[in-house]
C-alpha cells in the first residue's frame, strides 16, 4: 500500500531524516525522490490512518496522500477476481442472482406458513429477524431465541438456507448456531468489536450498509471482518438518510456499481428499507439488477396489514412471484440468470 509524503518547501536533510525514520519505525520501507524544490518521499506498508495524521502534525510536512484505499483485504488492488461461495446450495456472487426473501421479523407460528409461500413464490434464501432493531423501545423487539427456534423449524420445512440479525455481542453463539448467514444491522455497521467477533465466526455475514455511512465506512467495516479472519462477506446497500422524505431511506444504486468496483466481495440490495413502500420495490429491484447487484433482499408478507414490523413496504408473496419475470429479463440483458 502506497502513501505519498510530501516535504515542506523549506525543509532541509535534517527534517527529511526525521521523517524517514518516523516511518520506517511503523514498518514502512520509504524512497525518496529529491526535486529541485521540494522532496516527497513514497512509503510502503500498511494503509494506515493513524499513520497520515501523524505525519502532518510534523512542521516539515506538507501534505500525506494515501494512493491506495484505506480499506486493504477488501480491495480489488488486493484482490482481483470476484469472491464467489457457498450457502448451502446457494452460490453467492455467482452467475445467478440470489433472492433472499421473507418477513421482516419472526411473530411467530405463522412464519412457517410465511416460510413455505416465501419458497414456492422463489426465494432463494430465508430472512427473518428474531432480534428487532426497533427506533422506539415501546415496538415490538423481537421473539428472540424463540424466533429463532422457529426459524430452523422453517429450514426444515422449506430446505432453504436462512439469514437472520445479531444484534449484539452476547447473542452471537445463539444466532450463529441457527443461522446460515449473520445479518449486521445498518445501525450495527460500526459496532467494532461485534464485527472483529463475527469476523472470528465461521459463518457467512451480510453487512448493511451504516444510514449515514459513506462506501469508504462501509469498506472499511467489511475490512474488520477479513482482518478478523472471515471472507465470506456480502455487503448490503440498504439506502441512506437524506433530505428526502417521500421514501424512508434514499436507495443508493450508485453504490452497486461503486463497491463492485472498489470491493471483490458481492454485493446485494435491500429495496425494502430502500424505499419503506412495497410499491416501489419491484423498479428498484429492476433498478438494482441492472445496476450489477449479485442479489436482492426482500421483505415478503402473507398479510402486510398485520405485520408487526415493516408491513408497508413488505410484499405480498403473489407479488414478490410476479415480479420475478421482469427482473429475469434484466438480468438476462446483464449477463446474468435468475
Ligand atoms: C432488517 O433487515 O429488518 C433491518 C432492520 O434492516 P436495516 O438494518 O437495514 O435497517
Ligand atoms: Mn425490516
Amino acid at each position: 500500500m502506497l502513501m505519498i509524503i510530501v516535504m515542506n518547501l523549506g525543509a532541509d536533510e535534517e527534517n527529511i531524516l526525521e521523517v524517514e525514520e518516523k516511518v520506517k519505525e511503523f514498518g514502512y520501507s520509504v524512497h525518496r525522490s529529491t526535486g529541485e524544490k521540494r522532496t516527497i518521499l513514497g512509503a510502503i506498508g500498511l494503509p494506515r490512518e493513524d499513520v497520515k495524521e501523524l505525519l502532518e502534525g510534523i512542521p516539515s510536512v506538507e501534505k500525506v496522500v494515501l494512493v491506495s484505499p484505506p480499506y486493504m483485504l477488501v480491495s480489488r488492488e488486493f484482490k482481483r477476481e470476484k469472491t464467489v461461495f457457498k450457502v448451502g446450495d446457494v452460490e453467492i456472487g455467482g452467475e445467478k442472482i440470489v433472492l433472499i426473501a421473507g418477513p421482516c421479523a419472526v411473530e411467530g407460528e405463522s412464519y412457517l406458513q410465511a416460510a413455505e409461500l416465501v419458497k414456492n413464490a422463489g426465494a432463494d434464501i430465508l430472512r427473518g429477524g428474531a432480534y428487532k432493531p426497533r427506533s422506539s423501545p415501546y415496538s415490538f423487539q423481537g421473539l428472540e431465541e424463540e424466533g429463532l427456534k422457529i426459524m430452523v423449524e422453517a429450514r426444515k420445512l422449506t430446505g432453504l438456507p436462512l439469514i437472520t440479525e445479531v444484534l449484539d455481542q452476547h447473542s452471537i453463539d445463539t444466532v450463529a448456531e441457527c443461522a446460515d448467514i449473520i445479518q449486521v444491522g445498518a445501525r450495527n455497521m460500526q459496532n467494532f468489536k461485534l464485527l472483529k467477533e463475527l469476523g472470528q465466526l465461521n459463518k457467512p455475514v451480510l453487512l448493511k450498509r451504516g444510514m449515514s455511512a459513506t462506501i469508504e465506512e462501509w469498506l472499511m467495516a467489511a475490512e474488520y471482518l477479513l482482518l478478523s479472519g472471515n471472507e465470506r462477506v456480502i455487503l448490503c446497500e440498504r439506502g441512506i438518510r437524506t433530505f428526502e422524505t417521500y421514501t424512508r431511506n434514499t436507495l443508493d444504486i450508485s453504490a452497486v456499481p461503486i463497491a463492485k468496483e472498489l470491493s471483490h466481495l458481492p454485493v446485494f440490495v435491500d429495496p425494502s428499507h430502500g424505499t419503506g413502500k412495497w410499491k416501489w420495490v419491484p423498479s428498484m429491484c429492476l433498478a438494482a439488477i441492472a445496476a450489477g447487484a449479485d442479489g436482492l433482499l426482500v421483505e415478503v408478507h402473507p398479510s402486510p396489514e398485520e405485520a408487526l414490523c415493516d408491513g408497508s413496504q413488505s410484499l405480498i408473496p403473489q407479488r414478490f412471484a410476479q415480479m420475478l419475470e421482469p427482473l429475469r429479463g434484466v438480468a438476462q440483458s446483464v449477463g446474468r440468470t435468475l
